[in-house]
């Protein structure tokens, strides 16, 4: 068997799509179109690279995106005024803060301060609370994405045994809170986990965000499982690969997402969709 890829580049094109009809009735209801504020800090360079792909993105889409920078200096008073103006202005419907924050910044506390119906990352621990309690809100963007790119493949979820390899709060735990939701019979495996083979082998469904390459041997995979791997490892050859063997699961699985391709471009389109949803909780 040779798995058929997910096209997360066609997925997330799709998402954009339905963004930019929404805005299109927005505007023809005569509401103003919405707008994401991203907060940008320091010099990083990686994160420079996917704050100016979600600004264009926002243009394509059409949200106004307000672009707020700091240099890696900005005390933890200066980011927290600056979250707390964006809190209080009307026009402003989404907040997003790049991470990671620079060390004298406590990165939690800046998290927690943007107001939840601002919270377009879905990393505030009441959007994390409503997903926990069946009740999604705005909802962290890249595990949304992977639902997205698993239900553009038909997959049923009900009675089907999930595996999520990463526990971590931005993607591993809320990951495991979607399938959930879904109604996959839904396992976490983090690095205390025994045997993670023997626990990857039971699996229909693997999503593995872990930022290791090769972590997932290929052989593991179940014949006709759907593998969706979020990782992101840049090798020293300039390769950018994922956590699992890719060649190896490609030839078990039914369904894998590719690496680059998969997951990434679904992170930003669903942050667009969020920023169209916390509009319109602020109409
Ligand atoms: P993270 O915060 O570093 O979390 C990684 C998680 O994996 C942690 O929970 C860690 O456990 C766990 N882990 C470490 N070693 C393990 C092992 N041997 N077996 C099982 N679990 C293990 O990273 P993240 O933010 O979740 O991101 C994970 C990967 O996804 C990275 O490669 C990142 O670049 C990528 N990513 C991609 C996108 C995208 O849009 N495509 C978005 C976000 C992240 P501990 O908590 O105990 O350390």
């Amino acid at each position: 068997m040779t798995a058929q890829l997910i096209d997360g580049r066609a997925v997330a094109a799709s998402v954009h799509e339905r963004v930019r009809l929404g805005i299109a009735e927005r505007l023809a209801a005569g509401l103003r179109a919405p707008a994401l504020a991203t907060i940008l800090v320091g010099d990083d360079p990686a994160s420079h690279v996917y704050v100016r792909n979600k600004r264009t993105t926002c243009e394509k889409v059409g949200i106004r995106s307000v672009p707020v920078q700091f240099g890696a200096d900005v005390t933890q008073a200066e980011l927290i005024g600056q979250v707390d103006r964006l809190n209080a202005d009307p026009e402003i419907d989404g907040i997003l803060v790049q991470l990671p924050l620079p060390p004298q910044i406590d990165a939690t506390l800046v998290t927690e301060r943007i107001r939840a119906d601002k919270d377009v990352d879905g990393f505030h621990p009441y959007n994390i609370g409503r997903l926990a309690q069946r009740l999604p809100t705005l909802r962290s963007c890249t595990p949304y994405g992977v639902i997205e790119l698993l239900r553009s493949v038909q997959e049923p979820f009900k009675g089907r045994r999930a595996v999520v390899v990463g526990a971590s709060n931005h993607v591993g735990r809320p990951m495991a809170l979607e399938l959930l939701l879904a109604g996959a019979t839904t396992t976490v495996c983090h690095r205390f986990t025994a045997d993670l083979g023997a626990e990857v082998a039971r699996a229909d469904i693997v999503v593995v965000a872990v930022g290791k390459p090769g972590l997932i041997k290929g052989e593991w995979i179940k014949p006709g499982a759907t593998v969706i791997d979020v990782g992101m490892n840049r090798l020293a050859d300039g390769r950018l690969v994922g956590d699992c063997e890719f060649d190896v699961a490609r030839q078990r699985a039914a369904f894998i997402t590719p690496v680059p391709g998969g997951v990434g471009p679904m992170t930003v389109a669903m942050l667009m969709l969020n920023t169209l949803q916390a509009a319109a909780l602020h109409d």
